[in-house]
C-alpha cells in the first residue's frame, strides 16, 4: 500500500516496469485464442491481456506494469478498483444482481437519480432515467426531445462523436472506421460547422460568431421551428478534444431557448469531474435542457443516463422508456460509491490539479521544440485531465498521423498507454485516472515528451 499526499492509497505498486520484450507468451497465446473466436471488427489498441489494474497502473498477464493515461477511454476516473466500487459491487451482488427495474423496482436506481439530478446543471425540477451504454443515452435524449417538440430535425456538429448504434452512427461525423458501409442511417439529422479554434479559416473569429454561423445555417437549411434538439458534446471527445471558442456553447444554448429547441450536452465523455467540474457546460454555466452521461459514471461498471427538464422527461408517456438492464442494481451501487469517492477525495480538484501539472509540462516541451523552427506540435488544448497536443507537420497546420502513430507506439514500448483521437487521427489525448499519483503522471509524461521529442 502507498499512499499520496491527498490520501489516495492503491492496492499494486504504482510504478511502471516492463519484464523484457513484450506482449509477452501469455499475452500471445491469448492473442491466438482470440483470433479464432472474436470477429475481427473489434479492435485492441494495446497488444497485452490485462491481469489486475489500480490507481495509474495496468498490469498484464506477464507481469509488465503500464502507466495508464487513457483510463480505458475516460472510464475508470475513480481508478479501475477502486476499494469503494468494488465494495459496493459485493454488497450489491450478493443481495440480488438484477430483477429489472421495470417489473420490480429497487432503492439503488432512485438514489442514482437523486445524486444526478443534484449534480446536473440548474435548480430546475429533473429526471432522470437509466441506461447502459452512452450511445443508448443519446438515442433516448433524442427520442425525448422528438416527442416533447412534436419535430424531427436533430442538429449535431463537425468531429461529433455521439455512439455506434444506427441513430448515433448518423450524429457521428466521422466514416472511418465508424460509419463506412453501415447504412443507410437515420433520416434527418444535420451537419453543423463546431468551433474549432486551432482550425479555423479566421483564427480572429470569437465563440459568438462560430455560434452566428451554425445558427444561420440550421435557420437556412432546416428553419429553427423544425428542429427538435441540438446535440453536442461540450467538449468533442472522439473528433479530436477541441474546446470550441468561449462564448459558443452558451450562444447556442440561448438561441436554442428562444426557439424551443431541446438542447442536449453529450458529456459520456467530458462528464464526471473529468475536465475539473462536475460537467464541462460548467465551465460557462450553461445549462443544458437534457444531458446524457456515461463512461465516468461508474467506476468502470456499464451504466448510462439522461438527466433532464422535468418537463421534458415527464412528457413520455409510462412505458415509452426502458430496457431490460437499464439502472442494474449492481451498477447503481458501483455509480454511488463512485460518487463518493469523487465527492470525498475531491476529484474536481485533482483533475484541476493535474491540467497544471500536465500543461506546465507540454508547455515545456512546446517551447523546446519550436526554439528549432517549425514545431510538430500545432496545439495543446483541454481541461482538467481531458488534455490533448494535436500534432502537424513542422510549421503547418497539416495534420501529423503517422507521427502521431508512432508517438503512441513508442511511449507504449516504454510501458505508457496513450490514447489518439481526432478526425485526422493527429490528436494524442491524456484521460489518465484521477487518482494517479504526481509521480506517476510526471514519468508518463516525460515518456511522452521524449517520444515526441525522438520521432519529430
Ligand atoms: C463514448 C461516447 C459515446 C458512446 O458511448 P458508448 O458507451 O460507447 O455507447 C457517446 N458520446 C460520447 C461523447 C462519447 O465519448
Amino acid at each position: 500500500m502507498t499512499t499520496t499526499a491527498n490520501e489516495l492509497s492503491y492496492r499494486i505498486e504504482q510504478k511502471r516496469n516492463i519484464n523484457g520484450a513484450f506482449p509477452g507468451p501469455k499475452s500471445q497465446a491469448l492473442a491466438e485464442r482470440r483470433s479464432a473466436v472474436v470477429a475481427a471488427g473489434v479492435a485492441s489498441g494495446v497488444p497485452v491481456y490485462v491481469e489486475d489494474a489500480d490507481g495509474g497502473i495496468i498490469r498484464d498477464v506477464d507481469g509488465n506494469s503500464f502507466i495508464d493515461l487513457g483510463s480505458g477511454i475516460a472510464v475508470t476516473s475513480v481508478g479501475a478498483s477502486d476499494p469503494a466500487v468494488v465494495a459496493a459491487v459485493q454488497e450489491a451482488a450478493a443481495h440480488f444482481t438484477h430483477t429489472c427495474f421495470m417489473v420490480t423496482p429497487y432503492e439503488g436506481y432512485v438514489a442514482v437519480a437523486e445524486q444526478l439530478n443534484r449534480l446536473t446543471p440548474g435548480d430546475h425540477a429533473k429526471r432522470t432515467v437509466l441506461f447502459n451504454s452512452g450511445a443508448e443515452a443519446v438515442e433516448n435524449a433524442v427520442k425525448v426531445a422528438r416527442l416533447a417538440t412534436g419535430r424531427d430535425a436533430v442538429v449535431a456538429f463537425d468531429h461529433a462523436y455521439h455512439g455506434r448504434t444506427n441513430l448515433t452512427m448518423a450524429l457521428t461525423a466521422k466514416a472511418m472506421p465508424y460509419k463506412t458501409n453501415f447504412g443507410p442511417f437515420a433520416p434527418e439529422v444535420y451537419r453543423m460547422p463546431m468551433s474549432y479554434p486551432f482550425r479555423e479559416e479566421n483564427p480572429e473569429i470569437t465563440g459568438a460568431e462560430a455560434a452566428k454561423r451554425a445558427i444561420t445555417m440550421i435557420e437556412k437549411q432546416i428553419g429553427g421551428d423544425q428542429v427538435a434538439a441540438i446535440i453536442i458534446e461540450p467538449i468533442q471527445g472522439e473528433g479530436g478534444f477541441i474546446v470550441p471558442a468561449e462564448g459558443f456553447l452558451p450562444a447556442l444554448s440561448e438561441w436554442a431557448k428562444e426557439k424551443g429547441i431541446v438542447f442536449i450536452a453529450d458529456e459520456v465523455q467530458s462528464g464526471f469531474c473529468r475536465t475539473g467540474e462536475w460537467f464541462a457546460v460548467d465551465h460557462e454555466g450553461v445549462v443544458p435542457d437534457i444531458i446524457t452521461m456515461a463512461k465516468g459514471i461508474a467506476g468502470g461498471l456499464p451504466l448510462s443516463a439522461i438527466t433532464g427538464r422535468a418537463d421534458l422527461l415527464d412528457a413520455v408517456h409510462p412505458g415509452g422508456l426502458g430496457g431490460t438492464y437499464g439502472g442494474n442494481p449492481v451498477a447503481c451501487a458501483a455509480a454511488l460509491a463512485a460518487i463518493d469517492t469523487m465527492e470525498q477525495h475531491d476529484l474536481n480538484g485533482r483533475a484541476r490539479h493535474i491540467e497544471e501539472l500536465a500543461l506546465g509540462k507540454l508547455r515545456e516541451l512546446a517551447a523546446e521544440l519550436s526554439a528549432g523552427g517549425g514545431s510538430v506540435v500545432g496545439d495543446i488544448r483541454g481541461r482538467g485531465a481531458m488534455l490533448a497536443i494535436e500534432l502537424v507537420q513542422p510549421g503547418s497546420k497539416e495534420p501529423n498521423a503517422e507521427l502521431t502513430k508512432a508517438v503512441a507506439a513508442a511511449c507504449l514500448k516504454e510501458g505508457v498507454i496513450i490514447l489518439t483521437c481526432g478526425t485526422y487521427g493527429n490528436v494524442i489525448r491524456l484521460l489518465p485516472p484521477l487518482v494517479i499519483s504526481d509521480e506517476l503522471l510526471i514519468d508518463g509524461l516525460e515518456v511522452l515528451a521524449a517520444a515526441i521529442k525522438a520521432h519529430a
